[in-house]
């Protein structure tokens, strides 16, 4: 496993909350307003659940996916991706010592 896989799978909901404020993402969902959010992870102390989307073009190698964090609209279920290696990036530089 690489060191960014590694650390990703260390990130856990309340980091998320953090990264959320300091990169002035909003709360309310861009579809419906609402402020319903549910960050995917077991808790705000469980790492977050990291889901693959697989990269399907005639110059990427077989294989090659995009890992992304989640969340998702607790009132119409709009999901919205973040990149994981951004996140990871920004927790290092937060940080540095972990
Ligand atoms: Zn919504």
């Amino acid at each position: 496993m690489d060191e960014i896989s590694e650390k990703a799978r260390q990130i856990v909901g309340e980091d998320f909350v953090k990264y959320m404020d300091a990169k002035g993402i909003p709360q309310k969902c861009p579809a419906c307003q609402s402020d319903e959010l549910g960050i995917m992870a077991g808790g705000p102390t469980e790492p977050l659940q990291i889901f693959e989307m697989k990269i399907v073009h005639p110059e990427a190698d077989a294989g090659t996916v995009i890992e992304l964090y989640t969340i998702v609209c607790a009132n119409c279920g709009h999901i919205r991706s973040f990149s994981v290696n951004d996140v990871v990036k920004w927790k290092s530089q937060e940080s540095p010592s972990e």
